[in-house]
């Protein structure tokens, strides 16, 4: 994977920060992207850059827009070359009952969650037929394979990045572009924290018992998923061993799906 040119969406915490890691360890020269503070932000990039030894750029594109998101690809082709490696990682949550869910939270999460990975694909893709070489890594989630209760866009989201995954694939599968969907299961990310200091507050319990009450549930290994573990299955997916991998949704969720 040495001198491959990856952007990681939603890369400044959390999963894609771990996987935009991972993939400089690698060797991959990395495009970050994200909210958050400016300064930290480039404290990050410059100790990825330190610790590997590879070009490391970050671009604050929102990837609610689809225009922001065309500009990412763009900017990630101007600094460090042609992509090689797209990954879909950025992604939102809103917790709420079908009655009460906000119209606007609804359109967030399509936009974020799911439209700009299809604009971020259809920007990457020329480049990558030509070049006969691509790796499409989307981050769904258990629950793109899965239902559950007050999540209708996240979980309509995540179904249809599985279905996006597919679709993708099929259509360059003799192209050398693979495509595939990593399904995480809970994991403890910023994503998380603040579902859980809700729910904390909402029932009145320590946060270490909403972890495991109600986070753990239904998770089969009763403790989260490791950063680490995500980063490592997207790693494969984007090396050459997985030449041979593509539509595929990869569930590292300790089990989750499995009940
Ligand atoms: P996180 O909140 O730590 O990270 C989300 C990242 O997306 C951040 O870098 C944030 O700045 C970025 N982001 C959010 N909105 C954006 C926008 N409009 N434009 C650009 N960047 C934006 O959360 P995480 O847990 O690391 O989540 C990463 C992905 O993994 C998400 O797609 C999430 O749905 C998925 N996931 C997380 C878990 C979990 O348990 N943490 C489980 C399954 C799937």
């Amino acid at each position: 994977m040495k001198g491959r040119n990856a952007v990681v969406t939603g890369s400044t915490s959390g999963i894609g920060l771990a996987i935009a890691h991972a993939l400089a360890a690698e060797g991959c020269n990395v495009m970050l992207n994200g909210f958050g503070d400016p300064a930290a932000i480039d404290v990050t990039r410059r100790e990825i850059a330190e610790k590997t030894g590879r070009t490391v750029r970050y671009f604050a594109a929102d990837m609610g827009r689809p225009d922001e998101v065309r500009a990412l690809v763009a900017a990630a082709s101007s600094a460090l070359g042609p992509v090689d490696i797209l990954i879909n990682n950025a992604g939102v949550q809103h917790v709420a009952p079908l009655a009460d869910f906000p119209d606007e939270k609804w359109d967030l999460l399509l936009a974020v969650n799911l439209s700009a990975a299809f604009h971020a694909t259809k920007a990457v893709m020329p480049s990558m037929l030509d070049r006969r070489f691509g790796r499409i890594v989307n981050i769904a989630s258990a629950l793109g394979l899965v239902g559950a209760p007050h999540k209708p866009a996240y979980v309509a989201t995540k179904h249809g990045l599985v279905g996006l995954t597919k679709s993708v694939a099929l259509e360059v599968a003799q192209a050398g572009v693979t495509c595939n969907v990593v399904c995480p299961g809970m994991v403890m990310t910023p994503i998380i924290e603040m579902q859980v200091a809700d729910q904390a507050r909402v029932t009145g319990l320590p946060p270490e018992e909403v972890v495991q009450g109600v986070f753990l549930e239904n998770q089969p290994i009763r403790r989260p998923v490791k950063l680490e573990e995500i980063a490592a299955a997207v790693v494969f997916l984007c090396s050459d061993a997985a030449a041979g991998v593509t539509g595929t949704a990869l569930s590292v969720d300790g089990g989750y799906v499995a009940r």
